[in-house]
């Protein structure tokens, strides 16, 4: 049964990144070679350029339907094709040859590894299961890391699965060992020096790795959340800000300075989510356009508006959905399922915010969210602000409360906090920046206790730095502060 390695090499943007003095992609070599003979390695992306000694097919576009195409060509005479990443390292010929077993012996169209941190498994994929695939590609997924699994998702009965479970389910450490982000290098990087040399990556030593020295996951900031407008047309009864801030003011962020902090995020980062709603109205910045730019100017950076939907124009919302494409995410905060509720909750503006969420779902349905804060004032009606969404869009957001280490009431209903209690997330992914450039400790410093610098004044990295100190007072069980009455900690933003 002659299987092949196909690695895909993406737009080969990481290629002249090294771990402990060799290109990344040799790692991936040397796993390829473990595997099938050379003569049944080959590559495909989307660069003008291979890897010299070995068939190369470039994608004509960036779609799945270009992937299946490639795929189906370099199947050719084969059973079966080892799907893998030129950034990934750290892929386990192991695993791999246990999911080969398992593959032939279940006559499987695809097998893959569930539970595994991202880049130490390959996915799997019988040659005879290529032309449904194709049949699959209309309409999408997009052209990405999860596109053969999207594409099985799509008709999943059609299909015989095999999976092989991760011995502990670490996808929640949201760990990539791949080399093509700058945060996902640096994690390969402290990851090659801690393992064993001279040996080939093993799975369950990387794993024991990021379980057992956490330090190592404090890369780089993934999120960037900025407050770029004072003004607020609303005071809700689920935010703090009415509380502390001046939701009447209109003091702005000048597009200037949101433009030094997107290229210091560009810069520091590589990629980033930027997002525009920290405190005050995103709509009420009179040079929204602007901001968008800057974000839209640097290709690896995204724009994320959370937003009443109070207060947009049309023209607006498009140019900078036309500047950014699927770049630009737009969550919609309502709350309530009908009018009365929303003005118990959020005060005026029931219509204009229903309008504006049904606007983008209808313009923009792959990348905008209706969002519902789950409290108890709203706890009897979320059932059905859920079904009357679910019928216009899936792409519903039901965020827990958050007390703000106990500045608002509580009002949660249930407790979804962890049982072991682990370092913050925001601490490890997060920076905050208020209008005047200054970085509080995170979201939750409503009065600015910790200071961790000023984004438009200082470095970046010195900032990041002084945010680590915190960081690791955590990985000692030391939450002194707001974080020991805080429960966002197990939180994601991005
Ligand atoms: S634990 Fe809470 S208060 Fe502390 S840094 Fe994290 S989010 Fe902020």
């Amino acid at each position: 049964m002659p299987n092949r390695v196909v690695i895909n090499i993406m737009d080969g943007g990481f290629l002249p990144r090294s771990l402990a003095g060799r290109p990344a992609v040799e790692w991936v070599l040397d796993y390829a070679g473990s595997i099938v003979p050379k003569k049944d390695i080959a590559f495909i992306g989307s660069s003008g350029g291979g890897i010299p000694g070995f068939p190369y097919t470039r994608m004509e576009s960036a779609t799945a339907a270009c992937l299946i195409a490639a795929l189906r060509e370099l199947s050719q005479g084969y059973d079966n094709l080892v799907y893998v990443f030129g950034d990934s390292p750290f892929l386990d010929a192991g695993l791999t040859a246990r999911m080969l077993e398992n593959h032939a012996k279940y006559y499987a169209h695809y097998t893959f590894a569930d539970g595994y941190p991202e880049g130490l498994a390959p996915e799997i994929l019988a040659a005879r299961t290529l032309p449904a695939l194709a049949a699959l590609c209309q309409d999408g997924p997009p052209l990405d890391r999860e596109t053969l699994f999207a594409l099985i998702q799509k008709d999943i009965n059609a299909f015989d699965l095999e999976t092989e479970l991760s011995p502990r389910d670490l996808r929640i450490l949201r760990a990539s060992l791949t080399c093509g982000t700058k945060r996902g290098h640096l994690l390969c990087e402290r990851t090659a020096e801690s393992l064993p040399q001279g040996q080939p990556p093993a799975s369950e030593a990387v794993l024991s790795l990021l379980e057992k020295t956490p330090e190592v996951l404090r890369t780089l900031p993934a999120f960037i959340g900025v407050q770029i407008t004072e003004g607020c047309p609303q005071s809700c009864l689920s935010c703090p800000y009415p509380l502390f801030g001046n939701v009447g003011g209109s003091r702005r962020m000048a597009p200037g300075d949101f433009d030094l902090i997107a290229r210091k995020a560009a810069d520091f980062c590589g990629d980033a989510v930027i997002g525009v709603s920290l405190w005050g109205e995103p709509s009420f910045h009179p040079e929204f356009t602007r901001l968008a730019k800057s974000v839209a100017d640097r290709p690896a950076l995204s724009l994320l508006v959370e937003t009443s939907g109070i207060g947009w124009k049309d023209e607006v919302v498009r140019e900078c959905a036309a500047m950014l494409g699927p770049r630009l995410t737009w969550v919609v905060s309502l709350d309530a399922a009908g009018p009365q509720q929303y003005a118990m909750l959020r005060g005026a503006g029931w219509e204009e915010a229903r309008a504006r969420a049904e606007m983008l779902i209808a313009e923009f349905p792959g990348t905008a969210y209706v969002q519902a804060l789950r409290m108890a004032e709203n706890e009897e009606t979320l059932e059905s602000f859920y079904r009357a969404w679910k019928e216009k869009t899936p792409r519903l957001i039901i965020q827990k409360y958050d007390w703000f280490c106990g500045f608002l009431p509580q009002r949660k209903v249930t407790d979804l906090s962890p049982l072991d209690r682990f370092p913050c997330r925001h601490l490890r992914r997060d920076l905050c920046v208020l209008l005047d450039g200054s970085v509080p400790l995170c979201r939750e410093d409503l009065h600015k206790s910790t200071l961790l610098g000023n984004l438009i004044a200082d470095d970046i990295q010195t900032i990041w730095e002084k945010g680590g100190g915190f960081y690791r007072q955590h990985l000692c069980a030391n939450h002194t502060g707001i974080c020991g009455n805080c429960d966002e900690y197990y939180t994601w933003n991005f």
